[in-house]
C-alpha cells in the first residue's frame, strides 16, 4: 500500500455541516470529512468522463481495497482521545493551559480493583478535570499544542416572498471555517494504481467542498506528496502499551491478573454495521470476535456516535442514515487468548475497521502512546 499526503487550504470559507439540533443554528465541523474529499474528486471525475462511472472511477472511488480517502484535519493535526481530560477553567496542554492527561490506565484499573479513586477529581488550580473543550491536538518539538481552526457565525434573515420582507423570527445563523487556513492528512492506495491516481488528483487545483458552493463558499485548494510506501506503526505499541500499563497499575497497587491488553483509538469516524440498516455503538468484543477472531473483553472506554448521511454513486441517491461511532472514541481491552493478536492488530490497523473505508471511515490506532501520559505533565 502507498499513502500520498494532502494538504488543502480554505480560499473561500468553509461549511461542512454537522447535525443540527435546532433549525436557526447551524453549526459546522472542525475538519473536512473523507466523504467530502472524495465526493469533490468523484464529481470532477464524472465531469470529465461524461459521467460514466466506468471501473476506473470504481476503483478510485467506491472500492476501499484500491483507495482509502482520508479526512484532513487541522494543520495535519490528531483527535484527542475522549478518555482525555483537562482543567475545566484553564484547559488545553501546558503550552496554553493547565496541562491535558489521559485516562484510559485510569479506567482500567478502577475496572479490575472495583475502586473509584483512581481518576484524579481535580486539577493542582482547584477546578475540576473534565473532557477537553478542544478535538485535536498537534506534536510539536517541545510536546503538545492544541489545533483549533478558526470560525466564525453568519447571520442571516430568511426573506418571506410573498410579501418581500423579512419573516419575523425568521433569523438564522450557521457557522463557517476562516478562509486561509491549512488542513492536512492523506490517501492510502494500492500499489497498483498509486501512480495513475497521483496523476489524476494532481491535475485538480481545487475543489468545492460543503455547503453554498454557489455562494461564494467552499473553494479549497490542495496539493499532493509523491506516493510513499505506506508502513502502520510497529506491532511494538502493544508491547510497550502493556509495558506501560502495568507500570501504571504498579504505582496504584492494582493487579491486573497477568493478562494482557490492547485498545482501539479511532483517528476517524468509523462506521461498523451489525446487520442491514444496524449498527454497532462500540467497538466491542463481539465485533472483533466475529470479524477478526480475537477473543478478548471489553473492559474500559469512552465513545461518542453521530448519525451520518452519504450519496449513493453506485445508484445515484442519498444513502440511508447510518450511525457512526466518532473519532476520539476509545476502548480497552483484556486479551483472553494471546494467540496471535499481536499481528492481528498490526493487521487491523493497517486496514482500519468497519464500513465506508473508501470514504474515509474506520482508521484507527491500536494501543496508541498518547494513553501513556497519564499525568499531567509540563509540556
Ligand atoms: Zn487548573
Amino acid at each position: 500500500m502507498k499513502i500520498i499526503e494532502v494538504t488543502a487550504k480554505t480560499e473561500y470559507p468553509l461549511l461542512i455541516a454537522r447535525e443540527s439540533t435546532t433549525d436557526y443554528f447551524y453549526p459546522c465541523l472542525d475538519y473536512m470529512t473523507g466523504t467530502a474529499i472524495r465526493g469533490a474528486f468523484a464529481y470532477i471525475y464524472l465531469n470529465r468522463n461524461n459521467n460514466n462511472a466506468d471501473e476506473v472511477f470504481k476503483k478510485y472511488f467506491l472500492n476501499s481495497a484500491y483507495v482509502k480517502w482520508g479526512g484532513l484535519y487541522y494543520q495535519g493535526s490528531l483527535p484527542l482521545p475522549l478518555t482525555a481530560r483537562t482543567c475545566k477553567i484553564t484547559p488545553g496542554f501546558a503550552s496554553s493551559g493547565h496541562g491535558v492527561l489521559d485516562t484510559l490506565f485510569h479506567l482500567i484499573s478502577e475496572e479490575k480493583s472495583g475502586r473509584f479513586d483512581i481518576i484524579p477529581d481535580d486539577c493542582s488550580c482547584g477546578a475540576a478535570y473534565d473532557r477537553a473543550p478542544f478535538e485535536f491536538f498537534n506534536q510539536t518539538n517541545n510536546g503538545f499544542a492544541v489545533a483549533l481552526p478558526k470560525k466564525r457565525i453568519t447571520s442571516k434573515v430568511a426573506i418571506d416572498r410573498e410579501t418581500e420582507s423579512s419573516r419575523a423570527g425568521a433569523l438564522y445563523s450557521y457557522e463557517m471555517l476562516n478562509e486561509g487556513q491549512t488542513f492536512a492528512g492523506n490517501i492510502l492506495v494500492s500499489d497498483d494504481i498509486a501512480n495513475e491516481l497521483k496523476i489524476f488528483i494532481s491535475s485538480v487545483t481545487a475543489i468545492r467542498l460543503g455547503r453554498g458552493r454557489t455562494r461564494g463558499l467552499g473553494k479549497v485548494s490542495v496539493s499532493f506528496s509523491a506516493p510513499a510506501e505506506y508502513n502502520s506503526a510497529s506491532a511494538n505499541k502493544y508491547e510497550d502499551f502493556n509495558k506501560k500499563l502495568y507500570e501504571f497499575a504498579n504505582t496504584k497497587g492494582v493487579k491486573l491478573d497477568a493478562n494482557k491488553y490492547f485498545s482501539i483509538l479511532l483517528l476517524s469516524d468509523s462506521v461498523l454495521e451489525k446487520s442491514p440498516k444496524e449498527y454497532f455503538q462500540a467497538v466491542t468484543s463481539e465485533y472483533l470476535k466475529d470479524n477478526y477472531g480475537i477473543n478478548c473483553k471489553l473492559v474500559a472506554g469512552e465513545s461518542n456516535k453521530r448519525i451520518i448521511s452519504g450519496w449513493d454513486y453506485q445508484n445515484n441517491r442519498p444513502k440511508d442514515n447510518a450511525l457512526a461511532i466518532t473519532k476520539g472514541s476509545v476502548f480497552a481491552f483484556e486479551v483472553q487468548d494471546e494467540n496471535g493478536v499481536a499481528e492481528k492488530l498490526k493487521k487491523i490497523e493497517e486496514n482500519g475497521i468497519g464500513e465506508r473505508r473508501e470514504e474515509g471511515f474506520g482508521r484507527i490506532s491500536v494501543c496508541d502512546p498518547f494513553h501513556f501520559h497519564w499525568e499531567v505533565r509540563n509540556a
